[in-house]
């Protein structure tokens, strides 16, 4: 399968602080990659550092056989990397459906736009049912469903996704990364999943790495690493 994004020799900083070394990674198109560690492994500045918002100090990062190590987040929009952050940080003041139209807001195929909202409400029903409220009424769970909408609204090659189970409860969680999948196979969209929620990453996840310290420790199929006793210990609480 051809490859998607690679990171090769990724070295990011805060200020002097380093906090990714060295990261080696791909992704192959059509993929759910997991990616999962303690907190402050490095995981959050590793999506960062692929979406543009962190700019890794040396190493490359590559989408599509270009670099893009030094694009910024809009740019990268335009290209099809799309990020959902930690926290969901949507719109509280828009409605629902206005949330969907500031996903798509470098595109202008109007009819385009139409289908795509639809395939969102068709992919999150209660975000039909209300669409017209407003995107801070909702629940927890539906404000991550409605992040993860808008950004499909950006028509993402890969899509990043930053903890989505944070705080949420097992069974939104679990319908949430139902959808997950769904998008990854319905919709051809690569993803990039970054979670604690270990056991349910895995699940999903074609491959994963595991990170420690702000550095890959560990990296196979989702399904060895999840029978992986070091990874049963550290992560999966067996
Ligand atoms: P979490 O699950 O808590 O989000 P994480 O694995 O995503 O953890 P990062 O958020 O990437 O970890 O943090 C990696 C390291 O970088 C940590 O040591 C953290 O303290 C540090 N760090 C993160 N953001 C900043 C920042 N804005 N300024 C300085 N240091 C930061």
């Amino acid at each position: 399968m051809p490859r998607i994004l690679e990171l090769k020799g990724v070295n990011s900083f805060y200020g002097n602080i380093q906090a990714l070394y060295d990261i080696d990674m791909h992704i192959d198109r059509g993929e759910i990659i997991t990616l999962i560690g303690a907190n402050g492994a490095g995981k959050t500045t590793t999506l960062m550092t692929v979406c543009g918002v962190v700019q890794a100090r040396t190493g490359e990062v590559i989408f599509q056989d270009e670099p893009i190590t030094r694009i910024n987040p809009e740019k990268l929009v335009a290209r099809g990397v799309c990020q959902v952050p930690e926290g969901r940080l949507i719109f509280p003041e828009l409605t629902v459906q206005e949330n969907l139209d500031m996903g798509a807001f470098l595109r202008n195929d109007r009819e385009g736009i139409r289908r795509d909202i639809d395939m969102c409400f068709g992919l999150f029903p209660i975000l039909s049912a209300r669409r017209r409220q407003q995107g801070g009424t909702l629940s927890g769970g539906e404000q991550q469903m409605l992040a993860i909408a808008r950004a499909l609204m950006a028509k993402p090659k890969l899509l990043l996704l930053d903890e989505p189970s944070m705080g949420l409860a097992p069974l939104v969680v679990r319908q949430i990364f139902e959808i997950v999948q769904k998008v990854n196979e319905e919709h051809n969209t690569t993803i990039f999943l970054v979670e604690q929620n270990a056991n349910l990453a895995l699940k999903i996840g074609h491959r994963g790495y595991v990170m420690e310290n702000g550095r890959i420790v560990l990296t196979d199929t989702c399904d060895k690493l999840l029978a992986n006793e070091q990874v049963k210990k550290a992560y999966l609480g067996l």
